[in-house]
């Protein structure tokens, strides 16, 4: 299990491209983005994935005149723009209506076994998981889909697990106006279990833990109640 500072430590300055793939290393929180990401409106940029999936798969030696392979290029590019990747645009961010906490509850509040459908940005093949998230109110709360929603967004993007962790833990913070907040996010990459070294028992655990959630009672709480089992919290 690694720590924040781990996780914004392993900065791939020294390594080839190939190199930060294999290891799955990654160079910022913020998902690298150009500063025109979003020149092209979304049906523009369908109609220019539409046609280098074309041109992929045509080079793959496809027979594009077949009924069944046909409309992939188009069926392709719709999903990664309007779908899978609809994270990468901020104007799909969910908005978050904050309410007064009114009945006082200061508990941690838990939210667990998120479904999680992100893609790995090294090989572009899905990462599946689950996603629990706690938060300790400080006067306010959130509606309990917005958390949902929120992982969603951020899942919904060509991502690193451990950047996913770090922008959920980012984005619930903001939500919530609070620095008491802990992610888990316990998933398995296809990229390792279907090619390359072909693990399929292995998972990969990230995890972060801000504000309260540092203290060795309250993650002990969040990991029990998550059902994340006894881990050495010296980490
Ligand atoms: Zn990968």
């Amino acid at each position: 299990m690694k720590t924040n500072e781990e996780l914004l430590s392993v900065l791939p300055s020294v390594l080839s491209p190939d190199e930060i793939g294999d290891e799955h290393l990654y160079s910022s929180v913020a998902t690298p983005l150009r500063d025109d990401a979003f020149a092209l409106s979304d049906e523009e940029k369908i109609a220019k994935i539409t046609d280098h999936f074309h041109e992929i798969m045509n080079t793959l030696g496809l027979d594009l005149t077949d009924d069944s392979l046909k409309g992939t290029p188009h069926r392709v590019a719709k999903m990664y723009v309007q779908e899978i990747f609809s994270g990468l645009n901020p104007a799909n961010k969910p908005a978050s209506r904050l309410f007064e906490n009114g009945y006082r509850y200061d508990e941690m509040l838990i939210e667990k076994n998120i479904t999680l459908f992100s893609w790995c940005e090294h090989h572009f093949v899905p990462i599946i998981g689950k996603v629990h998230v706690a938060y300790i109110s400080n006067g306010h709360v959130i509606g309990l889909s917005k958390i949902n929603r929120l992982v969603q967004y951020y899942a919904k993007r060509p991502q690193v697990q451990e950047r996913l962790t770090l922008q959920i833990a980012e984005g619930l913070k903001e939500a919530l106006q609070s620095e008491d907040v802990a992610v888990i996010v316990d998933a398995v990459h296809l990229c390792v279990a279907s090619r390359g070294i072909r693990d399929t028992n292995s998972g990969t655990v990230t995890v972060s833990y801000s504000g309260k959630f540092r203290q060795e009672k309250c993650k002990a709480e969040f990991l029990a109640l998550t059902g994340s089992g006894r881990i050495d919290t010296h980490c």
